[in-house]
């Protein structure tokens, strides 16, 4: 190779890192961008050539920072490109549109139907993706990738889905594979705690955290681990199936052939059916959080109850993994400190100590727009797999 060439290679090579290191961690200041491993004069050059030819530009002064003047926080120029989540939960379908600038331009949904086949449900998340765009102003071919997210495990060595997916008739299916085919876009396929981390991680309570715990609560519970600033999925793609760690090896039988899974003691049916002889059947998980807010003693009850199960696990996957912040999401995160209280005193006597405090337990900030907003910020941070697409 001639030293020209080497050198454009090179050029080229620092520009994706620099480019990489955007579309992960959204706009930065010049002395931040560091990390990526370039020296100062190095990353100045490249922020210079990528601003000339428009891919870049100055967002404003970086206010954080403290005394003096403030640095300015250059970041990508969102019109370059769009990515798109999409969230296959149970009974509802779920759309987002996030720009190249980590710019969330919006999320919408659409009645899913779990008995459908998975053809017919993907259809109908293609039309919700047009439907988006057209809102947004982007086209088709301005989508550098989909983002899917499944209730539940996604094998690693197969690309099928794991038969603890609550969705049935996605059991057993290559999603990648069926997804591309129907959307005509490049996707990733991942389960729903997941990605919800890596929104919380991205725009929420855990932004920057670089080793997370996020407790997702949905028709079961998961958990999406971070681990040092990366998604930690497992040789098979069921780590953190918390739901199906066993807390009470005498109860009940649990739907994966386990007894006595939190799922059975703790998931939002297991919390409603021990209210259906005081208060009748009918009820939601969010009735039963409403009304304990209001301080409907049985309801506050059987959520403190969920939450010191939940401790339990907790307390196990601390003594395990270490994390350095639990954040619960999902349908009992808005429960808050009713949940979260007993949660941590259990968790308490249970995790080991090393002389530090444990870490800390708060809900998510992000609402039920956290899966789909998260499938999204995944494509945008995997630079690799979904490059931009040629202007
Ligand atoms: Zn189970």
């Amino acid at each position: 190779m001639s030293p020209a060439v080497s050198g454009y290679t090179q050029r080229r090579a620092n520009r994706e890192r620099v480019i990489a290191a955007l579309r992960r961690q959204g706009a930065m200041t010049r002395a931040a961008l560091a990390n990526v491993g370039l020296s100062r004069s190095t990353i100045q050059n490249v922020i210079e050539e990528l601003a000339e030819v428009g891919m870049v530009i100055e967002i404003g002064p970086y206010t954080a920072s403290g005394l003096g003047r403030p640095p300015v926080l250059v970041g990508l120029r969102g019109s370059l490109g769009v990515t798109v989540g999409v969230e296959i939960a149970n009974w509802t379908i779920r759309v987002a549109v996030c720009d190249l600038a980590q710019k969330l331009l919006l999320h919408t949904s659409a009645p899913g139907d779990d008995r459908a086949d998975p053809v017919t449900t993907l259809t109908k998340a293609s039309a919700l993706i047009d439907e988006a765009l057209a809102r947004t102003g982007f086209r088709r071919d301005q989508v550098l990738g989909a983002g899917i997210a499944l209730p539940g495990p996604i094998q690693r060595r197969t690309g099928l889905v794991g038969r603890a997916c609550t969705l049935k008739p996605f059991v057993g299916v290559n999603c990648a594979k069926l997804a591309r085919e129907v959307l005509r876009l490049p996707v990733l396929v991942d389960n729903d705690a997941n990605l919800a981390a890596v929104a919380e991680v991205t725009w929420g309570v855990a932004k920057g955290c670089r080793d997370l715990a996020y407790v997702y609560s949905a028709t079961g519970i998961g958990v999406g681990f971070v681990v040092n600033g990366n998604l930690y999925a497992g040789a098979n793609g069921t780590a953190g199936e918390i739901g199906h760690t066993t807390i009470d090896e005498n109860g009940l039988v649990c739907d994966c052939g386990g007894r006595g899974c939190l799922n059975t003691l703790a998931n939002p049916d297991a919390i409603i059916r021990n209210l259906k002889q005081s208060h009748g059947a009918g009820l939601t998980i969010a009735d039963v959080i409403a009304l304990a807010h209001a301080g409907d003693a049985g309801c506050r009850r059987v959520l403190a109850d969920a939450g010191r199960h939940i401790g339990v696990a907790a307390a196990n996957m601390y003594n395990l993994l270490d994390p350095e912040l639990i954040v619960i999401g999902g349908s009992l995160a808005p429960a808050g400190e009713i949940l979260i209280d007993p949660l941590c005193e259990s968790m308490a006597r249970r995790a080991i100590h090393a002389g530090q405090a444990l870490p800390p337990v708060i809900a998510g900030y992000l609402g039920e727009e956290a899966v789909v907003t998260g499938a999204a910020a995944a494509v945008l941070a995997d630079a690799d797999a979904f490059p931009l697409r040629p202007a």
